[in-house]
Formats: C-alpha cells, structure tokens, sequence
C-alpha cells in the first residue's frame, strides 16, 4: 500500500504549532516522509494522492486505561454470569468500536479470562478490527481487595510475585496492582491503602527482571507513598496526590495515568438504566469529592513535571461506555486548565510511552506506523471536533 494525503492542517502529535497544507506519504503500514505539500519529494510523487484539503490530520489516540472486556454499562456482576462466548463476541465490538473512534492503541489494565489476550492476538492476525494492545491481564490485589471479583487475589510478597508471574506467562504486557480502595467496589474506603511496600517491592521486582512495567491502582495518598517506595512505574488516577507524594514521583520518574472520565462520568448524553441510574446514586459523594479533589491533582503534578498519561477507564463501572470516551477525556483535560493543544500531545505522544511504543506510535513522524487521525473541524479550536472524523488509518489501512 502506498498513498499521499495532502493538503490537510497537520498537529503532528509533538506538541508544536500544526502545519498548514501538509502532505504525509505512507508506505506498507508505515509513514514514509512527512513535510510541507510543497517539498514532496519527487521521488514520492508517483504514488497515488489524496487531497484532504480544509481536514485536520493527527495521530491516532491511545488510550491509556481502558478494560476492553468489560462494556461499561452493566454491572461487573451481571457481566460475571454471563458466558465467556458472549463476552468474547461483545468485545469484539468494543474493539471494532474504540478503532472507529479514532483510538488506534490501548493499554488494558484489567482483563477477563485473558480474553482481551485473545483478542490481541486476533487483530495481530488480521481477523478482527481492533487497536493495537499492551495488556495487564488479571489485577492482582490483596484478598478482598477493590475488584477482588475480577483480580488474581494474593497475599505477601510470594504470592504476589507468583501472580506476576502467571499473568505474564498467560501473555501480559505489563502487571496491574490495586494499591488502594476504588470506588467501583461497594463498601470501600479510597484512601485506604491495600498494599504494603514489601508486597508491592515483590512484584516490581520480578516484573522488571522480565522487561514490564507495573502498574497501579491509587486514590489515596498513603497507596501512592507505598506504589513510589516500592518502584511502580505508572500511578493510575492518582487523586489525592500531594507535594511529598508528587515529589517522590519525580524522583522515581514515575508516570501519573489520569482518568477523568472514570471520576467525572456522563450522566447526560444518553439514557441511564436502572443499573447505572443506581451506581450514579451510590457513587454520588465519591463523584463530587473526586472532580473537586482532581483539579488540584492535575495542577500540582503539572507544576511539579510529572510525566503526563491519559486514559478513559472505559469498561471499568456501569458509568463508563466505550462511546467517544477517548475523545470525552482530552475534552475534560481542557475542562482542567489544559490547551488543546497539550490535551491532544498526552493522549498520542505521552501515552505511545506509557504503552512503551514510543519507538513506532504516537506522532505522525517518518518511521512510524501510519495510524492517522482524519477530521473534518479543528480540535484545537474546539477538543469537542475530535468527534468529527473524517477517517482513521491503522497502520495506513483505512478502518
Ligand atoms: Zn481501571
């Protein structure tokens, strides 16, 4: 496959101004040159070209938090009774869905008898639509810990270790811990911390033996202390962090995953089910609390240079639908003080690291895959445009 869009506004995911009337050149499934239209290289103007002239061209989102597994719509319970096949099948449109959103790659950060594994594998062999994937497999928290009826529950630092270890043999990326309560367990206090440091020492270390990040769940700030002390890479919301925690990040060189749209979920654009309307009830202080409590979050760790990620949570309670959400998270990003133009630069070149695919994704630059974002309005104008897509590209196959 070999093609050239021209002609389109270009924000190339580095976080400079875009550039106007640019031409990309893809090919096979990867970004050959890009650059002003004018200096199109002569050589690559016998391939076919495509003019995208008043459209807006990025890279695809990654979202960095995602639970592919789950629909985000109906309780984890209900989705627990039902059989694996139709799991699976629902998946797959979730897959086939967060690509047509323009989201090209995802982390999932917890998983359901290793079918998001699976379907990893799937999209890899060209069988079914999909993002790319970096996966954690099961959660590993502590018994009764949060999601403890999803999790690989483990006790000590022994145990702890074997459960890192029996997701990576079962295919994961990366390993995901519950440091801290969650609000999607019923009955859980967010600041309580759920890990102690030797617990989560074990597993840090045997995952980096073996090349993978670790990854973990923390609302509270003592759950963030323990993850820095214990050298996890990437905190996941991370709501009450403060000045000594966000300095021991720094210090770690450790990432802050947000989610926003997990903490601040939408309860207007569609109909709640009973089920939801419930969670939105149950959750309701928590919710209040948490949007109150972020905004800090978010300023602090920007003036403190912690290393930015984005991810929509998506799958992980009743309140979160694969609908837009990626699109729904850079837009509460600007709600929180960012420009566009730094929403848009987290959720594709900081969250290509955070995926450790900085190498082959996340800006549209030569070498890279040719994952592309087509869009008909300009979202630096307006985030909300990032609804309006023209096209996405994976790997320069139009989805
Ligand atoms: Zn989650």
């Amino acid at each position: 496959m070999e093609f050239i869009l021209t002609g389109a506004t270009l924000i190339d995911g580095n976080g400079g101004a875009p550039l106007t009337n640019a031409a990309v050149h893809v090919q096979g499934d990867r970004i050959a040159w890009v650059g002003s239209a004018a200096d199109l290289p002569p050589e690559a103007q016998a391939a076919k070209q495509y003019d995208v002239s008043g459209k807006w061209l990025m890279p695809g989102l990654i979202d960095a938090h995602i639970h592919i597994c789950y629909n985000g719509s109906e309780s984890v319970f209900a989705l627990l009774e039902k059989h694996r096949d139709e799991l699976v099948l629902e998946a797959v449109d979730i897959c086939k869905r967060t690509l047509s959103h323009g989201v090209t790659a995802i982390r999932d950060v917890g998983g359901e008898q290793f079918i998001e594994m699976s379907l990893r594998n799937a999209i890899n062999r060209g069988f079914i639509e999909g993002p790319r994937m970096k996966l954690s497999g099961r959660v590993i928290s502590m018994t009764g810990g949060h999601a403890h009826f999803i999790a690989r529950e483990a006790d000590g630092p022994d145990e702890m270790r074997k459960a890192a270890r029996e997701q990576i043999k079962a295919g994961a990326d990366l390993v995901k811990l519950m440091a801290t309560g969650g609000t999607a367990t019923p009955g859980q206090d967010i600041h309580a911390s759920q890990l102690t440091v030797e617990e989560i020492s074990a597993v840090t270390e045997v995952a980096h033996m073996m090349g993978r990040k670790v990854a973990a769940h923390c609302h509270g700030t003592g759950g963030i202390r323990n993850c820095m002390l214990g050298g996890v890479d990437t905190i996941e919301h991370g709501t009450y962090l403060d000045e000594e925690t966000a300095d021991m990040m720094v210090e770690n060189g450790a990432t802050l995953v947000l989610t926003l749209g997990a903490g601040n979920p939408d309860l207007e654009s569609y109909p709640l089910s009973p089920v939801q309307q419930a969670d939105a009830e149950r959750r309701k202080p928590m919710i209040e609390q948490g949007i109150k409590q972020i905004r800090g979050t978010i300023a602090l760790a920007r003036s403190k240079g912690i290393f930015l990620g984005i991810g929509t949570d998506a799958g992980g309670n009743p309140l979160a639908p694969h609908n837009f959400s990626m699109a729904r998270e850079l837009e509460l990003l600007v709600n929180n003080d960012l420009t566009a133009l730094e929403a848009i630069t987290i959720g594709t070149r900081n969250n290509a690291a955070v995926l450790d695919m900085e190498d082959d994704i996340g800006t549209v630059e030569a070498g890279k895959y040719a994952d592309l974002l087509l869009l008909d309005a300009d979202p630096l104008v307006d985030i909300r445009n990032l609804r309006e897509i023209a096209a996405v590209y994976k790997g320069g196959e139009k989805v």
